[in-house]
């Protein structure tokens, strides 16, 4: 089959305005509330022993969820050792049977929905509504890869040449990849770069962000369960720098897979350039300085909606949120006003709870990189709403959304990472400059456009360097094999999660030429 005829269904989700969906989720996430957690890091298979941290919710510092336990030096090396003495075996599996490994990690997915969601909630501060979708993407990951190991690690692709000669092209594993992932995504980008390292045939070092260590802990023992062998996938937790340092460097590492901030993956980019050995593949999904577009022909109330999803939810901690909304002079003053009265509508809270909109951040160091923002924005740009701080839980790491106005999008230096939505007026006739000072951001992840002319959105998607545009919709939640997600420039070097070709970049290709 061709790539676009690939079969494929996305798994379902639940509705929580649905009364017996909401009470059958929250009858087993309320029962899970005291449930400690343990994460270690799983040298084929066996924890790695010595001494725990406690973790504690991003909603509330006094709500301990488990225990943590740093790799050190020495489980460092023993999984590195391990993976690369069973990659062969694990290459030479086959694509078939490894596909099968997915379908049942899919399954068990499936099974574990409910702890799964309260355990995103809990760990990572992510709303219910949040943890169902990405369980959701977490599934339909290990399914479309499974699909896409099918097509590409079963049959060599035959090539014509002389007569007499048989020429095949095949896919094969490269070695141990690294998977290191955040924790905005803690189970679905985990997962989805795990499932695809291994479905192509490479061992696994899954090192998943110190925020998050609970859930990646959970899910690999399922990945273990499913039929993944120890040795093939190894766990190692603790802090990024101190075990990037040593594992970096390490010569047997035949690719990084990475998840998370630009300057972290210039800092991967620099080690695996000066690491000994052969040179490796690097595949990055950094940030963004995502805009919209939104012109007169908007639909209003549409608008809105799709601003403050893009914007707000998830506490916009989303590498696809909404960053900039250049809004057509005409329709300016009506949207913002408009966009405040939303903004005061939306409620924060306990993620775990139902009627929470915004949880928190995820740590304090998230909320002072915000607040400093804040406090730069109030001297250099003109605050236009800021959500009443009476509502804003003092539990945990919570920032209420805010509005800013800036005169241009090189105002802004850097990502913001949290909910705070800039604004840009543009005049009719300066679109083009509009679509240049998105370019000329060097970022090229998402982008929104609201018109209901449709020349105007082909001509922004044509001038635009980004990966995904979004029109008249919302501009988050990529879904598996329906929005293959991953930008360009400083957004990442461009392979998209859940897209047709998305595992071949974890593979190396070879030739067969044989004069029968
Ligand atoms: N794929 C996610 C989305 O479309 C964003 C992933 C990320 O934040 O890294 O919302």
């Amino acid at each position: 089959f061709s790539q676009s005829e690939m079969p494929r269904a996305n798994a379902p989700g639940f509705n929580l305005e649905h009364i017996e969906h909401s009470n059958w989720l929250l009858e087993k996430t309320n029962a899970l509330v005291e449930k400690q957690y343990q994460s270690y890091s799983l040298i084929n298979g066996e924890a790695h022993t010595g001494a725990a941290k406690p973790l504690h919710s991003p909603a509330n510092t006094q709500l301990i969820l488990g225990e943590v336990v740093e790799a050190d030096e020495k489980a460092i090396e023993s999984a590195v050792t391990s993976a690369c003495l069973s990659q062969a075996a694990w290459n030479n599996l086959g694509g078939e049977r490894r596909a099968l490994i997915l379908e049942k990690i899919g399954e068990l997915l499936e099974v574990n929905y409910a702890e799964l969601v309260s355990l995103i909630s809990r760990e990572a501060g992510r709303t219910l509504n949040d943890g169902i979708s990405e369980v959701r993407e977490a599934i339909d990951f290990c399914h479309y890869y499974a699909a896409s190991s099918r097509q590409h690690f079963v049959i060599p692709t035959s090539l014509t040449g002389p007569t007499g000669e048989v020429n095949e092209l095949s896919l094969h594993g490269r070695g141990v990849f690294v998977c290191i992932s955040p924790w905005n995504f803690p189970l679905a980008i985990f997962v989805g770069q795990v499932a695809a390292a291994l479905v192509a045939g490479n061992c696994v070092i899954a090192k998943p962000a110190e925020q998050t260590p609970l859930v990646a802990a959970f899910t690999v023992n399922l990945m273990h369960q499913a039929g993944v062998p120890k040795e093939v996938l190894q766990l190692l937790i603790g802090d990024g720098a101190a075990i990037g340092k040593h594992l970096l460097s390490d010569p047997r590492i035949a690719g990084v897979a990475f998840t998370g901030s630009t300057e972290t993956a210039r800092i991967i980019n620099l080690q695996l350039a000066q690491k000994p050995g052969p040179i490796v593949p690097f595949i990055a999904e950094t940030g963004g300085m995502n805009a919209m577009i939104a012109c007169s022909s908007a639909l209003p109330e549409q608008l809105v909606d799709d601003v403050v999803t893009s914007a707000f939810l998830s506490a916009g901690q989303r590498c696809s949120a909404l960053r900039v909304l250049f809004l057509q002079n005409d329709i300016a003053d009506r949207t913002i006003e408009l966009l405040k009265g939303a903004c005061d509508e939306l409620r924060l809270g306990n993620p775990w709870e139902l009627n929470t909109d915004m949880g928190p951040v995820i740590d304090a160091d998230a909320l002072k990189l915000l607040t400093d923002h804040m406090e730069k924005m109030h001297a250099q740009a003109k605050v236009l709403y800021q959500y009443d701080s009476a509502k804003v839980p003092q539990d945990g790491y919570f920032f209420g959304p805010q509005i800013v106005e800036l005169k241009n999008l090189a105002q802004l230096e850097r990502e913001v990472f949290g909910p705070v939505l800039h604004i840009v007026r543009y005049k009719t006739n300066e679109l083009e400059q509009v679509v240049e000072q998105i370019n000329a951001s060097g970022y090229g992840l998402t982008l929104g456009v609201h018109t209901r002319v449709e020349s105007m959105a082909k001509k922004i998607f044509r001038l635009a360097r980004v990966g995904n545009t979004y029109v008249n919709r919302n501009m988050v939640g990529a879904v598996v094999g329906v929005n293959p997600f991953g930008g360009q420039g400083l957004s990442g070097t461009g392979p998209k999660a859940g897209g047709p070709l998305y595992v071949r970049r974890f593979a190396t290709e070879r030739t067969y030429t044989n004069n029968v």
